[in-house]
């Protein structure tokens, strides 16, 4: 094969695999008639394309060169052979020398023991791998950079075929033998990020119920107040746990836990069900078959989240209840270390019932943000992945598991060849973290001179805790809402002041946006309920309840205006969709401010408030909105999901749009712009600013300022330090006009071109 392709002949091979594309035919025979165009094209002896199946193999589904036979029988791991490496790694590599590579995976059915180099391009749409393009030559050769070009470029287009045709949904009805092939690959929510390799425990909490039927029913009623007690005396114990005691989440978490189990209904119903005859065991599993039936119902997701405490509660009181009627004592496995617990749900005590040591990671069924114990596990830096479907159909106890909680995915049983990528890519991970970190003393500013801002987003304060070592210039979205969520009851106005200030005297100098309270729709506080609603993410929530119950939203203005008595005060108003909101927010902070000089002398030095820019409506008012404002907070999470119209909580449509599409880097360039016109500091705030590759789009796009979560802060800082500005405020603008498809390939490769750290 000789290196022959320059850009006018790629030219014309992409206008005969476009026409193919277009042409009448299935999916798969165009294919085929693409390979065989791109392997005449480029005088390459072989052409080939694998397509991910199920997450995790690579199968051959046209070849040009290559036995046809071969055809849907060659199958690959990712991660396997030369192929799945490329998968593996999601980049373009070229092999001179293919059949001397020590991960070289020979299979006869294909007939390729003559061709010596291999060049491999994955297929990616979205940042999803759909499949490997390669193409393969007789003689050991190098492969010139404009080859590679070309082939990206086809990448491209088959990606575009691959995901739109009847391809897909073919090749799944075709089923996959998970004995002769395959990895899997399960995929969640990273809500604790981190790596792990280990060992899978499955989090066992049924418990063998030997009596039922009661002897003398005073005695039943006796040995549940004595497990009460004994109940009662383990979680103190638990509150005391140093993981508890030094950090204040964590035991108002304990608090919130231990008034459930003190919770007199439910104690109430078992002690009904031991007067009908039943043991004291046999009436606590049936009033908590029935509460988990009647939670099970409710869709409310904080509410569902206090099912797993009270699971937890109730295996801890039947293990009492056993411990007195067998005598002994109930040990909970003992854990190996590398342990990767899996549960369906998991409560607070229960986890701290394992020794942290021992655990590397939590799997769980089901789970959120919300949940205690994935909380707790933050604080004690354990990975998590939540909402793992099929976890249990697919994972045994004891096997082994890769889990990326930064990429939401677990490999299960891997091969030695993915498990050794897998341990690759996490050192290559932490090298490039602590590299980043050494940075963290130095000024966020781009090559040619312009500063950008860095800032962390915070709810707990634990978040706060790692505001120094960011090295971030402060706080640029604190969620108010979480510290709520973790209490019984609403805190007065002398506890949100005590709260804001250790909040503020955290911070030290650097600046802290307080977000007003973002409760309502999804994020519910148990103490105060909103009833129900059809779409809680476009419901009654935010800045529509502060303005409906302007008590709740006074109290709160109270506390923080206290809490900046001579200090920087800055305070923003969640989900604002049109002008007028704003202004009657601002009315009622300006009438406490007011209020509280005049009653008590408090009044911060400075004053700034803004707005969170989470409704795609409100852009239509900013140019008329932005002189009263003192900054603007871009929410992308939000903003994004409405203006797509595409769950930010759906993992069915985590793909669906891609945040660096034409249409949303236009929507938002609009919003930098017009900030800047107005000279209005404006920062984004959402998930994206935490992706070097997104913020590098973002700052050519005209934003100057970015809120994170802390652990991006370095990333991104080595994005900015490399960057030129001005150059990728003219690649954006340029290929905004051009492009009708995703961004992200093409910023890639002028990251790539630029040498700029992604
Ligand atoms: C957002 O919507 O982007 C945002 C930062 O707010 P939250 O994620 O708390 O809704
Ligand atoms: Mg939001």
């Amino acid at each position: 094969m000789a290196p022959t392709v320059n850009w006018s002949g790629s030219r014309q091979l992409l206008r005969q695999l476009r026409d193919t594309m277009r042409s009448s035919g299935s999916a798969e025979s165009r294919l085929q008639t693409i390979v065989e165009v791109i392997a005449s094209e480029m005088k390459a002896s072989v052409c080939s394309c694998y397509i991910t199946r199920a997450g995790e193999v690579l199968e051959l589904v046209a070849t040009q060169g290559l036995n046809r036979s071969a055809i849907h029988q060659t199958r690959l791991r990712i991660g396997e052979g030369l192929v799945g490496i490329v998968a593996a790694r999601e980049q373009t590599e070229a092999f001179e020398d293919a059949p001397s590579h020590p991960q070289f995976a020979y299979r006869p059915e294909t007939g390729e023991d003559p061709f010596h180099s291999l060049l491999g391009i994955p297929i990616l749409r979205s940042e999803r791998l759909l499949g490997v393009l390669v193409i393969q030559s007789l003689e050991a050769r190098r492969f010139e950079e404009d080859e590679r070009e070309s082939l990206e470029t086809i990448a491209m287009l088959l990606a575009e075929l691959i995901a739109s045709s009847e391809f897909l949904s073919d090749l799944e009805k075709r089923g996959i033998d998970y004995q002769t092939v395959g990895t899997p690959r399960l995929v969640g929510q990273g809500l604790v990020k981190g790596f792990a390799r280990g060992f899978v425990a499955y989090h066992d909490q049924e418990i063998l119920i030997r009596r039922f039927v009661a002897e003398n029913e005073t005695e039943e009623q006796d040995r549940l107040s004595a497990a009460m007690k004994a109940l009662q005396l383990s979680l103190e114990n638990l509150s005391k746990m140093g993981a508890v005691a030094g950090d204040q989440q964590s035991r108002e978490i304990m608090n919130a836990y231990k008034t459930i189990a003190a919770d007199r209904g439910w104690l109430r119903k078992i002690r009904e069900a031991i007067k009908t005859g039943l043991t004291a065991e046999a009436a606590l599993h049936r009033t908590i078959t029935d509460y988990r039936a009647r939670f099970n119902q409710i869709t409310d997701p904080y509410l569902k989240e206090r099912v797993a405490d009270i699971n937890d509660i109730a295996t801890r009181l039947m293990k009492h209840l056993v411990e007195q009627s067998e005598g002994g004592v109930i040990r909970d496995k003992d854990l190996g270390n590398r342990t990767i617990l899996a549960a369906k749900t998991l409560g607070p005590a229960e986890l701290l019932d394992y020794n942290p040591e021992n655990l590397s990671a939590i799997l769980l069924e089901e789970g959120s943000a919300n949940a205690h114990a994935v909380i707790l596990a933050k604080s004690m830096n354990i990975p998590v992945i939540a909402r793992i479907k099929n976890l249990f159909n697919t994972i045994n106890d004891g096997d082994e598991v890769l889990v990326n909680a930064h990429e939401n995915s677990v490999i299960v049983r891997p091969r030695n060849a993915v498990a050794d990528l897998f341990e690759e890519s996490v050192q290559a991970f932490h090298r490039r973290r602590s590299e980043d970190g050494a940075q963290s003393a130095l000024p966020s500013i781009t090559k040619d001179e312009k500063e950008v801002g860095l800032f962390v987003n915070a709810g707990l304060m634990m978040d706060v805790a790692h505001l120094e070592e960011t090295g971030a210039a402060g706080i640029g979205l604190f969620r108010t809402e979480l510290a709520f969520m973790a209490r019984q009851g609403f805190p007065t106005v002398e506890e949100q002041t005590e709260f804001y200030t250790s909040v503020m005297n955290s911070a030290g100098q650097k600046a802290v946006n307080f977000r007003t309270l973002d409760v309502g729709g999804d994020k519910v506080l148990p103490y105060w309920s909103n009833g129900h609603e059809e779409n809680p993410a476009m419901g009654w929530r935010a800045i529509r309840v502060g303005l409906d119950r302007p008590a709740m939203l006074r109290q709160q203005l109270r506390g923080l205006i206290r809490a900046g008595d001579g200090k920087a005060l800055r305070v923003m108003f969640p989900m604002i969709s049109e002008a007028s909101e704003f202004f009657r927010a601002k009315e009622i902070f300006d009438l406490e401010l007011a209020h509280e000089k005049a009653s008590r002398d408090v009044e911060p030095n400075s004053v700034s408030v803004g707005i969170m820019l989470e409704v795609p409506g409100l852009i239509w008012q900013l140019d008329q909105l932005a002189p009263h404002l003192d900054f603007i907070s871009v929410g992308t999470n939000d903003l994004l999901q409405f203006a797509f119209a595409a769950d930010r909580n759906n993992p069915q449509l985590s793909n669906r749009f891609d945040t660096l599409s034409p249409a949303a880097l236009a929507l938002l360039k609009s919003v930098a712009e017009c900030g800047n016109r107005h000279g209005v500091t404006t920062t984004v705030c959402g998930e994206i600013a935490g992706s070097p590759l997104e913020a590098m789009a973002l700052i050519g796009c005209g934003f100057n300022n970015f809120s994170m979560s802390w652990s991006s802060v370095s990333a991104v800082k080595a994005m900015v330090r490399s960057l030129d500005s001005q150059a990728i405020a003219e690649y954006v603008e340029y290929t905004l006009t051009r492009s009708y498809q995703s961004l992200r390939q093409p910023l890639l490769a002028f990251a790539k071109d630029h040498a700029v750290r992604l």
